[in-house]
């Protein structure tokens, strides 16, 4: 009799890594159900906001394989609008309610993949049923938010509640649609993934770009009239609007995981080991935005939703699911956006994070531009970088500017992840052309700068 794998969730980590199985095993040897509770599988959930301002066409243009796709290519059972509600290890089976005909069904298993993604943290005021306030996780929810702004009558003002990545790229897309927008951020400034010397360039650039931002001011509620919201209200007073976005973070979606009784690690997500194995559960897997990972640099489990990571721990799981040997052995936190043509990049840890995992370091920031000075399009560009003292290792970068800058992010990243002094980075062979960048590449000014910083400290 085939073995059966049953996966929850039908995105980047559960369809990875049941297109792994599949490779590896056929229909004969391995069944694959997959239960999706939503409408798509296999989508960007990264390419939303360019949908949401029109770059993109959407939201067929996100989805990377549709459920008939699946079905036919890939011979697996995939049960779109089907919630699995209970776990039941002892029985290994799943229950899974169907959300579009009514009813339940048990499905048993040999191998479980869980990958449920994460679900947006809830404000700790009420939200109301008033139209016009939409979060930022979904297909469905694009679509939501795209409907409004089309509607008549169509938005004027727009507030984005929370300065992250997304709250900034929606924030950028509604800008570029023609709204009035305000960021508003309960912490000093948007983009806490970077330090704030790095993330007081993006507000600076968010201004100019005409976005109002909104720092260290916590919202309470919202205001509502004829069934819209009006305002977003806030200690200072309401800020008067005609649509709300909510952008205050994910947290893991565990809540079947626990009533399970899988093991969850410090950051709230689920334990796995490199293998993507649910420790103590054998044939149980997990990956994608509901598990948490090891840092390489800092060397603590962190918890980093994003797509690069699900899309890797997925095929992992789904390689070993299939009999093969694969590992997924830590992030070093590295990740890229952009407003309107200001790109940020980082990677490693910030001032913050080395301080709380008890590093000695140095940090230096080296101002250059993108390509040689006399170029056409010669842009500003800021490095910072953070450096183990005394031994010079690298152990964070962070990287702003107008044109050809969050890529550069990567060199570093390979830096970072190959364990490199910043003394050893001053010899890396990097291109030169005064097109692509100065004779000293940003890379290189900034590694020379932390150099004679350590020295003069250590001297
Ligand atoms: C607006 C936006 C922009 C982003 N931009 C980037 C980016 O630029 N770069 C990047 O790396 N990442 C980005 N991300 C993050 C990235 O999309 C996620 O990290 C990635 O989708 C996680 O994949 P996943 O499979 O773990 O979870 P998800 O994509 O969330 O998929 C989980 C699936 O499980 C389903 N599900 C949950 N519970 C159940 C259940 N009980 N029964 C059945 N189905 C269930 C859900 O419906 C969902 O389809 C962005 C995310 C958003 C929202």
């Amino acid at each position: 009799m085939a073995q059966r794998l049953i996966v929850i969730g039908g995105d980047a980590a559960g369809m990875s890594a049941a297109s792994q199985a599949r490779r590896r095993r056929d229909r004969g040897d391995l069944e694959i159900v997959v239960f999706e509770r939503g409408h798509f599988t296999s989508y960007s959930a990264c390419g939303i906001p360019y949908w949401i301002s029109g770059l993109v066409p959407g939201p067929e243009a996100l989805i990377a394989r549709d459920p008939e796709t699946f079905r036919t290519e890939y011979a697996m059972d995939v049960r779109m609008r089907h919630e699995v509600t209970a776990i039941d290890l002892e029985r290994r089976e799943v229950v899974a309610r169907d959300l579009k005909g009514g009813g339940e069904v048990r499905e048993r298993f040999d191998d479980l993949m869980y990958a449920t993604g994460a679900v947006p943290v809830k404000p700790s005021w009420a939200i109301t049923d008033a139209g016009g306030v939409f979060g930022m996780q979904t297909l469905d929810d694009g679509a939501a938010l795209r409907d409004w702004l089309d509607a008549d009558p169509q938005p004027r003002r727009a507030v984005v509640v929370g300065g992250g990545y997304i709250g900034v790229e929606i924030a950028e897309a509604l800008i570029q649609r023609g709204l009035s927008v305000t960021l508003v951020e309960a912490g000093e400034q948007p983009m806490s993934t970077v330090d704030s010397d790095m993330g007081e360039l993006v507000a600076e650039a968010m201004r100019g770009l005409g976005i109002t931002i909104r720092g260290s001011l916590p919202v309470s509620g919202l205001e509502e009239r004829d069934g819209r919201v009006s305002a977003v209200v806030t200690a200072e007073g309401p800020i008067p609007t005609d649509v709300v976005v909510m952008g205050l973070g994910v947290r893991p979606n565990t809540a079947l995981a626990e009533a399970a009784g899988l093991p969850l690690g410090p950051t709230g997500a689920i334990r796995v080991d490199r293998r993507m194995r649910v420790p103590g559960h054998p044939g149980v897997w997990a990956a994608g935005d509901c598990v948490e990972t090891l840092h390489r640099v800092s060397g603590l489990p962190v918890h980093v939703p994003l797509g690069t990571h699900a899309n890797k721990q997925g095929r992992v799981a789904g390689i070993n699911i299939g009999g093969g040997y694969a590992t997924f052995t830590g992030v070093i936190g590295t990740a890229v956006t952009k407003v309107c043509d200001l790109e940020v990049g980082r990677t490693g840890l910030r001032e913050r994070d080395a301080t709380a995992a008890g590093f000695e370091f140095v940090s230096v920031i080296a101002e250059s531009t993108n390509r040689a000075g006399y170029y056409p399009g010669a842009r500003p560009m800021t490095v910072k970088l953070i450096a183990e003292r005394p031994s010079g290792r690298l152990l964070g970068a962070q990287i702003v500017g107008w044109s050809e800058a969050a890529k550069r992010i990567d060199s570093l990243a390979v830096a970072l992840w190959n364990g490199m002094t910043v003394d050893d980075m001053t010899q890396l062979d990097l291109g030169y052309a005064p097109p692509y960048a100065p004779v000293w590449d940003p890379v290189l000014i900034a590694a020379r700068k932390a150099v004679d910083a350590l020295a003069a400290l250590d001297r």
